[in-house]
């Protein structure tokens, strides 16, 4: 079957992610912005952008609850940078009064990578997208503090101050990247994440 996947367009850089997903060649897409809308998709992308505005976003939009039933129900799912945000279980450094969507067994720490560094290129390994390393852009990006036993790690800081910091995690079938593939004309992680959905909804 040829799925519909959603991105999450209430904020940020969901046209990227839609055009990542439409060079996949291996799905549709559709914008979510309601309920109506998330029951109409197989698959969800929350883009990057400001998890605290998407937050408020969500909430006033009524997508929130909605979108953590499906979750449970096994919706793929998939996060980047924000939307990592978004996923995870805790926000280190988030504001008081934001939720998250939660999915992930993890704890994030907002805007991780401090002010000097705040946005820039490494080249990461992850074996899941391929034995080439992927040329991952930071833009002002949490990294993961803590995650469950059940969590995957895929990528890490691979030198730098920073080496070693978790920067992509599965969990089932939720996943999530600290970076923007979407922001690269590189685009294993979306055909990854589209191949994931055709083979399980
Ligand atoms: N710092 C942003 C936040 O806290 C995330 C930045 C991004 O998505 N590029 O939501």
């Amino acid at each position: 079957m040829r799925p519909t996947i959603g991105v999450l367009a209430l904020q940020g850089d969901f046209r990227e992610h839609v055009l990542a997903l439409q060079a996949t060649g291996e799905c549709d897409t559709a914008l979510v912005r309601t309920v109506n809308d998330l029951s109409a998709v197989q698959a969800l992308v929350i883009p990057g952008g400001e998890s605290t505005a998407m937050s408020k976003l969500a909430i006033a939009f009524d997508v929130l609850q909605p979108i953590r039933e499906r979750i449970a129900q096994g919706m793929p799912t998939y996060g980047s940078c924000a939307g990592m945000i978004m996923l995870a279980r805790e926000i280190i450094d988030g504001r008081a009064d934001q939720e998250t969507i939660g999915g992930l067994d993890i704890a994030v720490r907002r805007n991780a990578f401090g002010r000097q560094v705040d946005s820039f290129e490494a080249p990461l390994h992850a074996p899941l997208w391929g034995s080439e390393p992927l040329n991952a852009v930071f833009i002002r990006a949490p990294w993961v503090e803590s995650c469950g036993a059940a969590v995957e790690v895929l990528a890490r800081v691979e030198s730098g101050p920073h080496e070693g910091a978790v920067v992509a995690v599965r969990e089932g079938a939720v996943m999530a990247t600290s970076f923007h593939p979407e922001l690269t004309s590189d685009n294993r992680v979306h055909s990854y994440f589209a191949q994931f959905v055709r083979e399980n909804v």
